[in-house]
């Protein structure tokens, strides 16, 4: 017997060469296997048949049974509707198409019992139903009597009547041309009866044909179950494999340098948070394991201080420490703010960035080789080839999302012992999504900012109310302040409607003619953007217009307003990213959020919560439910195709967390992988690393 993921779909009755490339183009779909694993995105009771009398203008996809009277068709060319009339002789229903009427028309008679099911909406006290489907009443299926799965189709799909009843059909012949017998168990005896999960054939009929809603949960949480298993196995078992083959350099002792910095130089004390997560990295780093841990922490909590008392740490044990930033302007940044904290202490901080050259450049590689710079702090240009350490203990990384693994790699690549690792990012990751994309990198959290800040006040404006913004605006650069504004695109774009910087930036040298305005954007030269940043941190200028570039790490604590246009066009982390901008000072800082009269629902959720909170967690974790965790910022670059067929990080979590700690306890108990009775789940875990090929790259 063939195994389904090696039977074309295009053999399974109905379908065809035709509908196999459809199925293939439009779902992925190749195999049985595909097929098989194509889940339904919601189920229609359909054990309860309405009456066209009952109706009203709120109810959600109903099912009624009648017949149709009439047919009758309006309009013309792309306006053109078909309208059939139909009864359950307790009122009257119009069934409405727009696209594929000859189809229709053709298929459907009048005076026959159908079983009709779609939304209905009510207008001017007609009932419509838009697109509904049909079946002959009489016809039986799997799911006549039960719940209905509902499949995800595309546009396309729909256009060529390839509709979620006709994914529905093949389901069913698939099921009857596999019978039970040829699907294979996929988890081990033992897991299956220890978590009292339902077989991978019961669970797959009946994640597709429910007989009820008991039985459909039964075989979502299996299925769920299962592929969180695996990935969480996957990770767990790479990170094992990692860290046997790689000990970690032991820093055994808190010397000088930190003492000395901490007693004597530290100008406030430390946040309680920012205590916890310096002994976390303590313990890490005697632990004679290698330190790979993420540090997240609302912009502003305080993480570039928590991260150089880390790089003492490194330096009290004989070791050099580097910290890199994705851009040049942090990567200065975070090189004044280590010089500043540092002053007057023994310690060599270098800058490399790309535009250091020359004699600067030799000097500090040269330095570096013979361990006389003990904290080099950069971009990229840091793990260049030439670039030799004399012993670099530990590497921070700022903002890992620009940060792509593959760097993260090539620092690997040069060391021959194993640097411990600090990634710190501002823009939180939910929990579940850390574990998931992270493995074991350990998670610390700066959940408190320094003391004496100000929640920044974040209001939303419509572009009608542009005048009184300005005033504001004016009011607090009066004061003393500065303000940020930030627009979306750098040039016009397709769409007509984005104002784009240029035009802000005229129109705002228009409103403040008595006010010095610089402009930043990412086509500039990055030592002419620096410039242009200095000048505002300088308060030379009042007004900074800018793109996105100020996203991360700016710090310019004078700055009290940001103004982001266009605020519909950005997504929830970087609305808050931006915002972080400001509330970096003692003072009351604010944040206007324009955007258009028209928004979407989701638009307005997005900036609601926005008004709403400050707190960067909640945020991601509202983000994540709005947009799904694929669209989170970071797992794109990641590399990690998140491909989940049933289980959701956002709604999961506690599963995820539960599945965790079965798969480290498998791996516990069977280190080798060699256990007659986990042979299954090896076999299948190796399976999956067959089919997902990228895996190794994460933890
Ligand atoms: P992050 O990198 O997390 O956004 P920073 O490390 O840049 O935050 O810190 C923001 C500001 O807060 C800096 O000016 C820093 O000097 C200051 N800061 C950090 N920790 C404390 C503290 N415990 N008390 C007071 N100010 C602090
Ligand atoms: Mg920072």
């Amino acid at each position: 017997m063939l195994s389904l993921s090696s039977r074309d779909v295009k053999f399974l009755p109905g379908v065809g060469p035709h509908r196999a490339e459809i199925l293939e183009k439009e779902l992925g779909i190749r195999s049985f296997r595909d097929m098989l694993y194509h889940f339904p995105y919601k189920y229609v009771d359909r054990s309860r048949i309405y009456r066209v009398g009952e109706i009203d203008g709120s109810m959600p996809y109903i099912q009624l049974k009648g017949q149709i009277l009439s047919f009758e068709t309006f309009g013309e060319g792309r306006q053109r509707r078909l309208v059939a009339h139909f009864s359950d002789g307790t009122g009257v229903a119009d069934l409405v198409w727009f696209q594929g009427i000859k189809f229709i028309a053709g298929k459907y008679k009048c005076h026959e019992e159908y079983i009709v099911f779609g939304r209905p909406t009510v207008f001017g006290g007609r009932i419509n139903i838009a697109h509904p489907d049909i079946d002959p009443a009489d016809r039986m299926s799997l799911s006549s009597m039960g719940l209905r799965p509902y499949y995800n189709t595309t546009e396309k799909m729909k256009r060529m009547n390839f509709s979620s009843s006709a994914v529905e059909k093949l389901m069913e012949n698939l099921f009857h041309v596999i019978d039970g017998e040829t699907l294979e168990e996929t988890l081990s005896p033992a897991i299956l009866a220890s978590h009292g999960l339902m077989s991978l054939s019961e669970a797959l009929l009946n994640v597709h044909f429910p007989k009820n809603p008991e039985l459909l949960r039964k075989a979502r949480y299996r299925l769920k179950f299962e592929e969180l298993f695996y990935i969480q196995l996957n990770i767990l078992r790479y990170s094992r494999e990692r860290r046997n083959r790689f000990g970690g350099i032991v820093f055994g002792k808190i010397g000088d340098k930190f003492n000395t910095f901490y007693s004597e130089y530290l100008p406030f004390s430390l946040t309680g948070a920012q205590k916890r997560v310096i002994r976390e990295m303590r313990r890490d780093m005697g632990s004679g394991r290698q330190m790979n841990r993420l540090l997240q922490g609302d912009v502003g909590s305080g993480k570039t201080l928590v991260a150089l008392m880390a790089m003492l740490i490194a330096l009290d044990n004989g070791y050099q420490a580097c910290m890199m930033a994705p851009t040049e302007i942090l990567a200065s940044q975070h090189y004044e703010t280590l010089c500043r904290f540092l002053g007057g202490m023994d310690v060599r901080v270098e800058l490399l960035t790309g535009s250091v050259r020359g004699r600067k450049r030799e000097e500090i590689l040269e330095g570096l080789v013979a361990g006389e710079v003990h904290i080099l702090v950069g971009t990229h240009a840091v793990i260049e080839d030439n670039v030799v350490f004399a012993s670099l203990g530990l590497a921070v990384i700022d903002e890992q999302h620009r940060f792509g693994v593959e760097q993260r790699a090539r620092l690997w690549a040069k060391n021959r012992i194993l640097p411990h690792v600090l990634v710190m990012t501002a823009t939180p990751i939910p929990r579940t999504l850390a574990m998931t994309l992270y493995g074991d990198l350990d998670v610390s959290v700066i959940d408190e900012l320094p003391p004496g800040r100000k929640p920044v006040t974040t209001v939303h404006r419509f572009d009608s109310m542009r005048a009184s913004m300005y005033e504001f605006v004016r009011g607090q650069i009066r004061m003393g302040r500065q303000a940020y504004i930030v627009y979306p695109l750098i040039e016009e774009s397709e769409k007509m409607d984005i104002k784009n910087l240029e035009d802000g930036y005229k129109i705002v040298c228009e409103v403040f003619p008595e006010y010095k305005i610089s402009k930043v954007h990412g086509k500039m030269k990055p030592s002419e953007k620096d410039a242009e940043m200095r000048r505002f941190a300088q308060c030379d200028t009042q007004i900074m217009v800018a793109t996105t570039v100020i996203e991360v790490g700016v710090n310019v604590p004078n700055a009290s307003v940001m103004v982001i246009e266009n605020a519909e066009r950005f997504g929830l982390s970087q609305l808050h990213q931006l915002r972080g901008r400001v509330g970096r000072g003692a003072d009351q800082s604010y944040c206007i959020l324009m955007t258009g009269y028209k928004l979407s629902e989701e638009t307005r959720k997005r900036i609601q919560i926005m008004v709403d909170t400050n707190d960067g967690f909640e945020i991601a974790e509202a983000d994540m439910k709005l947009r799904g965790p694929g669209d989170i910022e970071g797992t794109q670059q990641s590399g990690v195709a998140f491909d989940l067929k049933i289980a959701d990080l956002a709604r999961d979590g506690q599963l995820l967390q539960y599945v965790r700690e079965v798969a480290g306890k498998l791996i516990d108990d069977d280190p080798q992988a060699v256990r007659p009775e986990n042979a299954v789940v090896w076999r299948q875990l190796a399976e999956i690393r067959k089919r997902n090929v990228d895996w190794s790259a994460i933890s």
